[in-house]
């Protein structure tokens, strides 16, 4: 259990900020949509509702247990608390973290991947950098912003993937740490992209499961090869 002023949840809650601005700086979103959390033990770290990224602070970031549940805020020397509530897809978050190791998540409303979900079931492999989601990446269908029902299912679409399609809404990534889970969600909009490129030309030709399966099987032997001092 992480006290809930410790210093790994200030720093976690620094991060939320710091990514935050680079969500609109990278286009991921706009105004306070899109949000993101970080999972330390029993807490998760997540981003407030309704405040504009620009104007969030460290102290903004509120913090939950896996249950939902918001801790009672500690106050600064000033003796202000955070009055923030977390953010509405607090739920999803949630469910992610119970349903994958996730240990953070990111939920963008990027443009590319909107485009795709209104149109498609499926985001294909057009690249073989895919495989760092799990392979071609599902759309989940359209279910209301906040509710169970869009939790259950994201956590379906996103069976052996990291990344998941919300139709008519955005996607969302987890990771083993903020920054390998933000990362993924720039790589889906990347990919998006490239699709959307490739269908410019024509039907664009998409990896077989069995080339994804050895770009799978050699990245796993460059990793291996990396833990055993660059000879695999
Ligand atoms: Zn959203």
């Amino acid at each position: 259990m992480y006290a809930t002023d410790s210093d790994e949840l200030q720093a976690a809650r620094a991060q939320l900020v710091t990514y935050s601005a680079r969500l609109l700086d990278d286009g991921l979103a706009v105004g306070s949509a899109g949000n993101m959390s970080v999972r330390l033990g029993d807490v998760v770290a997540i981003t407030p509702s309704g405040i504009g990224y620009a104007d969030m602070r460290p102290a903004d970031v509120c913090l939950v247990t896996p249950a939902g549940t918001q801790f009672a805020e500690l106050t600064d020397e000033a003796g202000r608390g955070n009055a923030e509530t977390p953010s509405t897809e607090t739920p999803m978050h949630l469910a992610i973290y119970a349903a994958t190791g996730a240990k953070a998540v990111v939920h963008t409303h990027s443009p590319e991947v909107i485009a795709l979900s209104a149109s498609r079931d499926e985001l294909p492999a057009i690249h073989y950098q895919i495989t760092g989601l799990g392979g071609p990446v599902r759309v989940a269908p359209y279910v209301r912003f906040g509710s169970a029902g869009l939790a259950a299912a994201a956590v379906e679409a996103l069976d052996g993937r990291s990344a998941v399609i919300l139709r008519n809404h955005g996607a969302v990534t987890y990771g083993r740490d903020l920054a390998q889970a933000y990362d993924r969600a720039l790589l889906l909009e990347w990919l998006a992209r490239t699709y959307r490129l490739a269908l410019s030309y024509g039907e664009p030709a998409i990896l077989s499961a069995e080339a994804l399966a050895e770009v799978a099987a050699e990245a796993r032997r460059r990793r291996y090869g990396e833990r055993r001092g660059g000879r695999p």
